[in-house]
């Protein structure tokens, strides 16, 4: 792959590094939730955290945001893991938001004993209705005023359980009367009495998203604390608690980690935002998604159609693919929705050099060829791959009956037809020109059979061989193929924007109906022993990859990558 383009961030990287700050070091963090599979556009934050340290000799860790117990499971802690090793990345470190537990409780005393944070007693819809709106400002909390020693008391008291769920909160004392709302006095904990999947029943309490995540970076010594725009405006307040802890400063706050072995150096991060990344035809809510399979719109996270990365790969997206897409989109501030277009064209472009070329039909019709013997039979050899000589040949047999494609024959040609016809020549890839003399039917006028004489003087090697006719379609020896369950897909929305639902409609109602479609094909029988995963352009019909599931030799099924050409009509 070809030196990194530059950007925004990674000029703020170079500069940093350049300045001497943090020691020269780069160390970044890709901080997922599990609460649902990564999407393409996580792939977005991934490559960019994960590249900009692979570039600059630093560490990426991967952290699971699980401060919020409820919507998360290990099913996504696992599948998370496999998706970022599948795009081709390693973290430094594997942590989890949930292992600072007892940093963040220290971090929440020391606010307290500086007068940085109060217990509030009021209800939720209280906090609402005291935090004002954009154009007015917020009112204090009559129990902003409580003392240390109060504070302290029912903080603890909150720790050790005391108190029902909802009961009190946790409040940084900022501002009321801030122009950012984020800075009025939120919220840092909440009493929460579940089951979480690390930490089992130890902590009725949980931290909010933005105090535990300035925290976790700082811990883990994260240098560039890279995130989407939506959190611009958190950022005073991603610096607020920074500036009051100083976690640097001030190593009692860690002392629990090294005290149980966990390495633990921690810095004072910058947070930068950048755009996500958006696709059109596409959702990219994970609250979608989840819905999509539980309702069982599509069968599973990793569906061929899903924009998630396990469907992505089920597809037989190259992992390469989606890294080069993010890289040709680039990063930047600027809100986008890309054309999928475009991530489909990295697909072709990386799948046109490493996939070998096969032979398949998937509407076929039986065409006989009446000069050669009832049991001729011949092995041709075919390159795997026409633009690169290295990848060799295969062996493909041939005999005088062969499937071909049955919209490669036209009784009435259309104008600007240039295959087969009644009485017209074609070329059979790799074997030479046949003319069409006989099309047998049916009774209610389907095509069975074309019976078709072979030119043998236009044979590989011999003196017609290159004679020109208009047409070369590709074909599948009859009694050699072999029988594959052929799953086509297409993008899994009709409209471009699923999710604008101002016309009354919804995502559901933009379903494209024919985002999957199962035939049986006839493939060369070379494919039969292929593993799953592997790629293959059959020949004039797409690109293919053996079901990384329900593939095998005794039942292959292949899925459509990509058509040859973007055949979607807008
Ligand atoms: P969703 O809104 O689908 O729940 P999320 O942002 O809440 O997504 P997280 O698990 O918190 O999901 O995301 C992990 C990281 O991936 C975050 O740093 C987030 O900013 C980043 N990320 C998520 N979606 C995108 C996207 N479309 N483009 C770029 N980065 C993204
Ligand atoms: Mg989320
Ligand atoms: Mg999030």
């Amino acid at each position: 792959e070809s030196p990194p383009p530059n950007h925004f961030i990674r000029q703020i990287v170079l500069d940093d590094r350049t300045a001497g700050k943090h020691g020269g070091r780069v160390a970044t963090r890709f901080p997922p939730e599990p609460n649902g599979y990564l999407h393409i556009g996580h792939a977005k934050s991934i490559c960019l955290n994960f590249g900009l340290a692979r570039e600059f000799g630093g560490a990426c860790n991967l952290r699971f945001d699980d401060t919020n117990p409820v919507k998360e499971d290990v099913e996504y802690v696992q599948a998370i893991q496999d998706d970022v090793r599948w795009l081709g990345f390693s973290w430094d470190e594997l942590r989890h938001a949930s292992d600072y537990f007892e940093v963040f409780y220290r971090c929440a005393e020391k606010l307290i004993r500086n007068g940085k944070a109060f217990v509030c007693d009021l209800s939720a819809e209280q906090v609402r209705e005291y935090r004002g709106t954009l154009t007015e400002p917020g009112r204090d909390s009559p129990y902003r005023t409580r003392s240390v020693e109060e504070n302290l008391d029912l903080f603890r008291r909150m720790r050790a359980g005391e108190f029902p769920d909802g009961a009190r909160t946790l409040r940084a004392r900022i501002d009321m009367r801030s122009g950012n709302i984020n800075l009025r006095d939120p919220a840092l904990y909440r009493i929460r009495k579940v089951t979480h999947q690390n930490t089992g029943d130890a902590w009725p309490i949980y931290p909010m998203y933005d105090y535990a995540h300035c925290i976790s970076d700082a811990v883990e010594g994260i240098t560039h604390s890279l995130c989407t725009l939506e959190f611009e405006d958190h950022r005073p307040l991603y610096d607020w608690c920074l500036d009051q802890l100083d976690l640097p400063g001030d190593r009692d706050l860690t002392e629990p980690l090294r005290a149980v072995g966990i390495r633990c150096e921690p810095s004072r991060p910058q947070q930068i935002e950048f755009s996500r990344g958006n696709l059109d035809y596409t959702v990219m809510s994970k609250r979608k998604l989840m819905a999509l399979v539980q309702d069982r719109l599509v069968d599973g996270w990793d569906d061929p159609r899903m924009p998630t990365l396990a469907g992505a790969r089920r597809r037989g997206f190259p992992a390469a693919a989606i890294r080069a897409f993010w890289e040709r989109v680039g990063i930047s501030k600027q809100n986008s929705v890309i054309d999928v277009g475009v991530l489909e064209g990295c697909v072709r472009e990386a799948l046109d050099t490493q996939a070998p070329r096969r032979l398949a039909v998937l509407d076929p019709v039986r065409l006989a060829i009446t000069n050669l013997a009832d049991d001729h039979v011949e092995t041709l050899s075919f390159p795997n791959h026409p633009k690169n000589e290295a990848a060799g040949n295969r062996d493909v047999p041939f005999s005088n009956t062969v499937w071909i494609e049955r919209e490669d024959f036209m009784e009435t040609p259309s104008k600007g037809f240039h295959r087969l016809v009644p009485g017209g020549e074609v070329r059979l890839r790799g074997v030479g020109i046949v003319r069409c003399e006989e099309v047998v039917k049916q009774d209610d006028g389907t095509v069975v059979e074309l019976r078709c004489t072979l030119d043998a003087d236009t044979r590989p090697g011999r003196p017609g061989a290159d004679r020109k006719v208009k047409g070369t379609i590709h074909w599948v020896s009859a009694r050699h193929a072999l029988a594959a369950e052929v799953r086509l897909y297409d993008r899994l929305f009709d409209a471009p924007a699923p999710d604008d639902d101002s016309g009354g409609k919804t995502y559901r109602d933009h379903l494209n109906p024919a985002s999957k479609r199962v035939v049986r094909g006839w493939l060369e029988p070379s494919l039969a022993r292929v593993t799953n995963e592997s790629t293959y352009q059959f020949e004039r019909l797409g690109y293919f990859v053996a079901d990384r599931h329900d593939h095998g030799a005794a039942t292959p099924v292949f899925n459509r990558v990509v058509t040859l050409r973007d055949t979607w009509a807008r």
